[in-house]
């Protein structure tokens, strides 16, 4: 089966948080055709998907979400457990309870096959090492070694974007201020553990990170 590659298409993998929305803009600017795909892997927030979702109708993307609730069911986590809370600090050993063992490499290779499918081979993800909050798979070199893994896998020329690698929380809003979508992006998506969309309850840890590199971009660059 031949598929021709069409340089001008990306996917981003889209969950319709801060992140994500901007790498979701970020393509817009630099690809004539952009697809987001988020995942159902059992996620607590429901309503995450639907924030996805909307923001995809709102700015006319094609937008696709795929089942990989299979995921929860091999390594059960706080991120999908209600009887399991997320740690709030990183321990000192090993990865944070809301690590998933393999799921990044699970969600980019099913995000591979579906871009081969469209005839897309540019891929997008908001992974970052500068805010690393212990999970071995948002490392460059992961990263770097997937791409060659899923190239040779799928012998096509996959090219993984990773546009927040190096940039912090507050470099972050300012990536989206450049891109012209800062007010997008603060009330359109949802970080909030509580499901809030937008500026959230302003009290769960995913809420004060994304305060806090809100006001640092302001004092840095307003
Ligand atoms: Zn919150």
């Amino acid at each position: 089966m031949n598929i021709e590659v069409n340089k001008d298409k990306a996917v981003v993998v889209f969950s319709g948080g801060q992140d994500s929305t901007t790498c979701l803009f970020w393509a817009k600017k630099r690809f004539k055709e952009v697809i987001a795909v988020s995942f159902d892997y059992g996620q607590k927030h429901k309503f995450e998907l639907e924030c996805a979702k909307a923001i995809c109708k709102k700015h006319n993307v094609e937008y696709h979400s795929l089942d990989l609730t299979l995921l929860n069911q091999l390594a059960p986590n706080s991120l999908t457990r209600q009887d399991i809370e997320v740690d709030k600090d990183s321990p000192k050993e090993g990865t944070p309870n809301s690590f998933v063992d393999g799921r990044n490499l699970l969600f980019m290779s099913f995000v591979a096959v579906f871009a081969k499918q469209k005839g897309a081979n540019h891929i997008i993800t908001g992974v970052s090492q500068s805010d690393f909050s212990g999970y071995p798979d948002c490392r460059d070199v992961f990263i770097k070694s997937l791409n060659v893994t899923l190239n040779l896998a799928m012998d096509y020329q996959f090219v993984i974007h990773t546009p927040l690698m190096w940039i912090d929380k507050a470099e972050t809003w300012k990536l989206a201020d450049d891109l012209g979508v800062l007010d997008i992006v603060k009330n359109e998506t949802l970080t909030c553990y509580n499901g809030i969309i937008g500026n959230g309850c302003g009290d769960c840890p995913a809420c004060k990170l994304r305060k806090n590199g809100y006001l640092e971009f302001k004092r840095l660059y307003k």
